[in-house]
């Protein structure tokens, strides 16, 4: 049987069958190797796998094939000695929830989120929730950050996961895909999460039966059906996804706006810092390139980590 996996404990692994949805308790069958990367899980939420269900496991499946991933994300361990974890395999697209207030997300944030997504080639889509609290003169900021975006090439949308202003443009962007929806704490992401996914509560309760209980399971991440072909992937409790070794010089190429100009720099390694020449300085100064954006690949390229 063929299935994807949409819950993982560490040991135990919930797999929908694919054609009839079935969920399935599933062990792996011995050990497998990640090819590359030192990673901690051997399976992750998204992976494809083959499996059986024999008599003598009571029901439970035994995973023996991994499929190759189309892509995947990880998450690094901050003690640089332990493994990387894989956060979800195989997205279409990630979603990143940010807002203008109550608390307001910086540019920082979403500049790193929306520079490793380039690093990983998954299209990501900013969301901008919670404007039922935006004043006339908010909107009217928020009109000018979504024209700045827009002008990279990253889709926004605005909505309110409150009032339900604007899900049904989200749910569109989401049909027939399987999206990875991320978000700092606090942003309104449970409370999107809750009106976009049908009958939450119950499923959540079918599948922590399965699960091992009080076992980091907050920490895993889990792909939600808001129908057939339509999944959310929930990330509950990682902040930010982790940078893949991004060389600094290397970093530009992932800003879209810095990407198409970077081959007009005087000097081929232009770090776009205070070098003479440099195209990507003569942008920002002319407002090609938004100012917010080179600060914040400034920062990067410093190190800074600005998370917030
Ligand atoms: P999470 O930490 O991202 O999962 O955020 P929650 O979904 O728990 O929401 C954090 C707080 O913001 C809660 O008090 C929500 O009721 C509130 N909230 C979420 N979305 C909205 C929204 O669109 N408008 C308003 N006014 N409050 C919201
Ligand atoms: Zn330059």
């Amino acid at each position: 049987m063929t299935g994807t996996v949409v819950k993982s404990t560490g040991s135990w692994y919930i797999v929908r069958e694919h054609g009839t949805l079935a969920l399935h308790r599933c062990r792996l069958r011995g050990k497998f190797k990640h090819k590359g990367l030192k990673v901690s899980n051997p399976l992750a939420v998204g992976d494809v796998v083959e499996f059986s269900v024999e008599e003598q496991t009571e029901g439970a499946g035994v995973i023996d094939h991994i499929e190759p991933r189309r892509n995947y994300i990880i998450r690094r361990s901050v003690h640089k000695t332990e493994h990387a974890h894989i956060v979800a395999a195989n997205l279409d697209q990630a979603l990143l929830v940010v807002t203008l207030a109550s608390p307001a997300t910086s540019f920082g944030f979403i500049d790193r989120f929306l520079v490793t997504a380039e690093a990983y080639s998954i299209p990501a889509t900013l969301v901008f929730n919670k404007i039922d609290l935006y004043d006339e003169e908010l909107l009217d900021y928020l009109g000018q950050v979504q024209k700045l975006y827009e002008r990279i090439g990253y889709p926004t949308l605005r909505c309110s996961a409150e009032t339900g202003a604007g899900l049904d443009a989200i749910d569109a962007l989401l049909d027939g895909k399987t999206t990875l929806l991320s978000g700092h704490s606090g942003v309104g992401k449970s409370t999107l999460i809750n009106a976009l996914v049908p009958d939450l509560d119950l499923r959540t309760d079918y599948i922590s039966e399965y699960s091992d209980k009080g076992k980091h399971t907050t920490t895993f991440a889990e792909m939600l059906d808001v129908r057939p072909g339509t999944y959310l992937i929930d990330t509950p409790g990682i902040k930010e996804l982790a940078l893949v070794d991004i060389k600094p010089g290397e970093l530009a190429h992932f800003f879209p706006e810095m990407r198409e100009r970077l081959n007009q720099c005087r000097y081929h390694n232009c770090r776009h810092v205070e070098e003479p020449g440099c195209a990507i300085h003569e942008a920002v100064e002319k407002g090609k390139i938004a100012l917010p954006r080179y600060e914040s690949y400034l920062s990067m390229l410093a190190g800074e980590d600005n998370r917030r």
